[in-house]
């Protein structure tokens, strides 16, 4: 076997492929996003079989050929199980496995943001609240992203901000430049959840009150360049 080619990953995808073959989208620590094929692995006498579903994050071995990737080995971490037993949780987990999808580049490794999902996933699995994972997931995604968002100076004209908010510009803006009030809850919330790690998310408590959770949801829809499929499915 070649050495080196193990890499952790989480399931961000499956699709079945033959008779009893997988093709998962694996968000690998090291390597960013690879697409993975998992021969016989819907036997169940395979020994692949518990890594290989939609949220398992498993240590993976490769055999890789010709730039394809096929799994020979899986070390089972977690499977998430709970997730699964709360539907509005698992709504979530899903979303944020799309958005990883759609974010994380072949050969991009992004530690950061596979820490971010890891940690937003044990919460879920937790049972902590999804719409306070959610919100955290985005401001920590968007600072990941190279988009934090500028909380110090107005982020149009420099000057010092007002409790007003401009997502297009990024960040808070001033008494004269154009914005949306909002309460100074919210951009406090933004500002915590930026100085807290990733791992850390289940120690962070704040309100989300709708008004905090639309304005995020909208923060989050005017970064990614597709609409989520699953976020038309959350309530
Ligand atoms: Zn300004």
């Amino acid at each position: 076997m070649l050495m080196g080619n193990t890499s952790l990953c989480i399931v961000l995808r499956v699709s079945n492929y033959k008779e009893n073959d997988k093709m998962l989208t694996l968000f690998s620590k090291e390597w960013g996003k690879i697409d993975a094929l998992a021969r016989g692995c819907r036997k169940s006498t395979s020994s692949l079989l518990s890594s290989t579903d939609v949220l398992c994050c498993a240590e993976f071995s490769f055999h890789i050929h010709a730039g394809r990737y096929y799994i020979t080995q899986a070390t089972p971490k977690t499977n998430f199980y709970d997730i699964r037993k709360n539907m509005n949780a698992l709504m979530n987990a899903l979303l944020l496995l799309e958005i990883c999808e759609k974010s994380v580049m072949p050969d991009e490794p992004n530690g950061k943001l596979f820490a971010l999902l890891a940690g937003a996933l044990y919460a879920l699995a937790n049972g902590d609240y999804p719409k306070k994972v959610l919100i955290f997931f985005i401001y920590k995604m968007l600072d990941i992203l190279g988009l934090r968002p500028m909380l110090k100076h107005c982020a149009l004209c420099g000057r010092s901000p007002a409790k007003k908010i401009n997502i297009s510009a990024g960040g808070v803006v001033c008494e004269n430049c154009l914005g949306e009030e909002v309460p100074a809850e919210y951009i406090e919330n933004i500002e915590k959840i930026l100085h807290t790690l990733s791992k850390d998310i289940q120690k962070l408590q704040f309100s989300c009150d709708k008004g905090f959770y639309d304005l995020s949801i909208r923060w989050l829809k005017n970064v990614l360049d597709f609409e989520p499929k699953t976020l038309v499915l959350l309530k």
